[in-house]
Order: structure tokens, then sequence, then C-alpha cells
């Protein structure tokens, strides 16, 4: 009997799986095989809430693999190691793997390479599995990756995708020794309102997301923004765990059609492109893409008032408490804290990046650490120095002051848009709050900002 292995890793999934189809038609029978990974835990980047929705997720393709005759086999250790154990002792041929673009997905594909051919096996790395479009399939005439968004759209938009790949129909697990799944219940430290993880959910969702009449995909292209109207997908976590495939999203999408269809596409491409760029440069998760020369200010009481929701600025303080709440942030919450942190309070990017991977379940290098990067003015950001008035953004996208009454209690009796700039209310009402005066003023902080950057000049 031949045997092959499936190795998972941002691809928890049955449904349009090309590296588990492809595992499948290799072998008699195969290992479908998740290492919780010892190195990825020594690098703390399994924050509770990501190991949360983790333990959900393969609980779900422990299912997805059992409908079809299979289970799924979990070890935990050192990757490349549990990997040969496995080979060694089902005498399997050659393991199948979605290809990774960060550095530590790159460098544990190396790694498995030499290891596998020292045994005797082959390592067959899959495209199309994490992103809709693989990294470097398309790129500019003069470099191996795109810097800048809009010309990089046009290639992707032009380039199309690969067809969804049905789910294998039966699989035959060999006798393999595996561990107990790591249950949800067991992880402390998880936010109150995390969503649910899985394949089961994931798919749910974006049949939900899709029918969906006034804030699903047919309303996106005007309501993405609207903080209060939550009228994006929330998908993020099911993409950056593979829960569902990035390229079955596109297809489904654009089967729909119509304008909201094409601007939740763009938003996919903006995955991709971020991936594109670390796949390029992975020295980015961590560098500056583009210095621009910063020396950053590093204040630690207003930077735990930034993490803690207590900057004053209350449009800033929801989303902050989003985050923490859900251990997720609607994007424009993530721009506009962002772009707090780095421009009004000309703090490092990387404080903030490494704060919002502590808490986000979608949290991932190629989409956090590169827009950060772009909100800071470091990244690929055509425009470097722009900051986001958080007052201005509070009244154009929460007009009525919604979201931040959701997320900041202290101000929910502060009507309409008074709510957003309670430092302008009469000193007798103000002192009735109990919420902190502002960490800084805009003005003052936006011209450290530009003096810093050398604008003045
Ligand atoms: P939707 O609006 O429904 O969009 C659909 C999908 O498109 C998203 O699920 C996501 O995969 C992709 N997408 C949307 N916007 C972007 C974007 N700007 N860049 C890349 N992909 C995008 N996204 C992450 O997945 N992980 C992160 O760690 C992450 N960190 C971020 C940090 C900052 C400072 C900022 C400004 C944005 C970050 N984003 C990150 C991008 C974006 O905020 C989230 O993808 C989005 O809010 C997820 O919600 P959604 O699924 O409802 O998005």
């Amino acid at each position: 009997m031949s045997v092959s292995v499936m190795l998972f890793t941002s691809d928890l999934r049955v449904h349009d799986q090309p590296a588990l189809a492809a595992a499948v038609r290799d072998g008699d029978a195969v290992v479908p095989l998740f290492v919780l990974d010892a190195g990825i835990h020594r690098a703390g980047f399994d924050a509770p809430n990501r190991r949360a929705f983790l333990a959900d997720s393969l609980a779900s393709l422990d299912r997805g693999l059992r409908e079809r005759g299979g289970r799924l086999v979990v070890r935990s250790g050192a990757v490349v190691d549990e990997v040969c154990r496995v080979v060694a002792a089902t005498g399997a041929r050659s393991v199948h793997v979605a290809a990774g673009v960060s550095r530590y997905a790159t460098r544990r594909e190396d790694a498995l390479r030499s290891a596998l051919t020292a045994a005797g096996a082959a390592l067959h790395v899959h495209d199309g599995v994490v992103t809709a479009l693989p990294p470097g399939r398309v790129t500019p005439a003069d470099r191996d990756h795109f810097a800048v968004f809009t010309p990089y759209f046009r290639r992707w938009e032009a380039a199309g995708t690969r067809p969804v790949v049905t789910a294998p129909r039966r699989i035959t697990v060999p006798d393999t020794a595996g561990e107990p799944l790591p249950a949800r219940s067991s992880v402390s430290g998880v936010s109150p309102g995390l969503a649910a993880g899985g394949e089961e959910e994931g798919r749910r969702r974006l049949t939900a997301w899709l029918a969906r009449p006034a804030s699903g995909v047919d309303s996106y292209a005007e309501r993405h923004d609207d903080l209060a109207g939550d009228a994006t997908s929330r998908l993020s976590p099911h993409l950056h765990f593979g829960t569902l495939s990035p390229v079955e999203l596109v297809r489904r999408a654009r089967d729909k059609g119509g304008p909201g269809a094409e601007a939740f596409v763009r938003q996919l491409a903006w995955r991709d492109f971020h991936h594109q760029v670390l796949a390029a440069r992975p020295d980015a998760a961590a560098a500056d893409y583009r210095s621009r020369g910063d020396r950053w200010r590093d204040d630690p009481k207003e930077i735990d008032a930034w993490r803690e929701g207590r900057t004053g600025c209350p449009v800033v303080d929801a989303g902050m408490r989003q985050l923490r709440h859900e251990g997720w942030m609607h994007n424009r919450a993530r721009l506009l804290t962002a772009s707090y942190l780095a421009k009004t309070l000309y703090a490092d990017w990387r404080t903030g990046a490494a704060h919002f991977l502590d808490l986000l379940v979608d949290g991932d290098m190629a989409n956090n650490q590169l827009n950060w990067q772009w909100v800071a003015g470091t990244g690929t950001d055509t425009r470097p120095n722009r900051i986001l008035n958080p007052l201005t953004q509070a009244r154009r996208f929460d007009p009525d002051g919604e979201y931040v009454r959701r997320w900041v209690p202290e101000l929910a009796g502060v009507p309409g848009r008074a709510v957003h700039d309670p430092a302008a209310l009469p000193a007798a009402e103000r002192a009735r709050l109990d919420y902190p005066d502002p960490l800084v003023d805009l003005t003052a902080a936006r011209d450290r900002f530009t003096e810093a950057r050398g604008l003045n000049r």
C-alpha cells in the first residue's frame, strides 16, 4: 500500500484543498497530519484567541475528514521531526504541504525538503492554497514583486484564478499514532466575544454573507466603512486559518456579481498583495519596508493608554476595546487606531503590531505587519505622511456615535455627535463622565509628526 502525508498548516479545510486532493491521488492511503508546532509556541505566535480558533478548526477538519472515512492525526513537537516520524512509521513516500510566504514557513519548507530527501521521501509544495493568486505569479517587468497596489490589482484581475477543486470523496488513513484534539475550553485568556472557528462555520458565514440583504456583500461597496453597521464579512479568521479557500471566495463573489462583490474581491486582492510583498521581502515583518528615518517616541504611559482604550479619544478607545473583547476589529477602526499610535503618538509601528498580534484572531504576518507599515508610512502607501484625524474619521464613519457608545459605555449617555469629542462638552457635564481627558492635543501631535518627518523644511 502506498502512503502519502498531507501536512496541514494554514489550510484547515477539505473543500477546494489542492494539497489534500493531490495527497489523496498520490497514495492508496493518506495521513492527514497537523503538528501543534513547538516553534510557533516558542515564538509566542499562538496567542490565546488564535489557539481557541485553531482548536475549533481542527475539530471541524477532523469531522470533515471522518465524513469521508478518514480522520485527523494531531501530534505536537517540532514539525520536521514529527513529519519524519510519521513518514518512518508509515513508509510514506511523499508529503504534501501548502506553500507559505513568511520566513518561518519558507524555512520550514526548506528544512522539510532536506530531511525528507535524506529519508527517501519527496516534498510537494502546492501554490494557490493560502492565497488566490500565488505570490510571484504576476510581477512588474523590472522586479520580483509589486510595491504599489493598483498596478498589482490590474494584473491580478487579468490573471484570474485556478478552478475550484472538489473535496475528496473517500480518504483512507493508515494506522498512525496521534494525540487527542486540543480543546477550546482548555485555552485561557480568550476574548469573551471571540467568534467560533472551523470549516463548517466558515462556509455557513460565507453563504449567509453572500445572501444577507442589508449588510451583506450586495451593500459592501457603500457600507464597508460603516463602523456601527458591521457590514463586512468577518471572514478574515477563516482566511487566516484556511478554513475557507480564497479562490472559492473570489469565485463565489464573482458569480454573485454587482458592485458590492467587485469591491469585496478587491479587498481579497489586497490580501494577496501583502502576501506577495512578504514573500519577496520576508524581512518586512520586522524591518521598515521603506525607511523614513523615524526616531520613534517611546512613552510607556501613552502606549499603555492606547492598548487599554483609555486615550480620551473615543473612537480610538472604541476600536481598542472591540479588539480586546472580540479578538477582532473593524478595518476602519484598525486604520485609525494604528494611525493614532504611529502618527499621532509617533510610537514605533512594531509596538502596535505586536499588540494586535497578541489579540487578533486573524493576526497574520503578511496582513498585520504590512498594513501597519502602510499606516505608519514605512510601507507601500503612496501617501506615506497622511495622518488620519480621528475626530474627522469618527464623524464620517460613525455619524451617530453608535460604535463609540457600544464600546465605551462611560459615554453611553452623551447624545449625538458630542460623543466623539467629550473634551468639548461644558465643564460641568464633562466632570460627570468617568472618562479620561485626551492624551494629546491632535493639532500639536500633527505638528510634531510633520516636523519629525522633515515636512516643514
Ligand atoms: P472584509 O472587509 O469583509 O474583507 C474581506 C477580506 O479581504 C478580509 O477578510 C481580508 O482577508 C481581506 N482584506 C480586507 N482588507 C484588507 C487589507 N487592508 N489588507 C489585507 N487584506 C484585507 N487583516 C488580517 O487578515 N489579519 C491581520 O492581522 C490584519 N491586521 C491589520 C492591521 C492593520 C493596522 C490594518 C489597518 C488592517 C489589518 N488587516 C488585517 C486588514 C483588515 O483590517 C482585515 O482583513 C479586515 O478588517 C477583516 O475583516 P473582514 O473579514 O470583515 O473584512
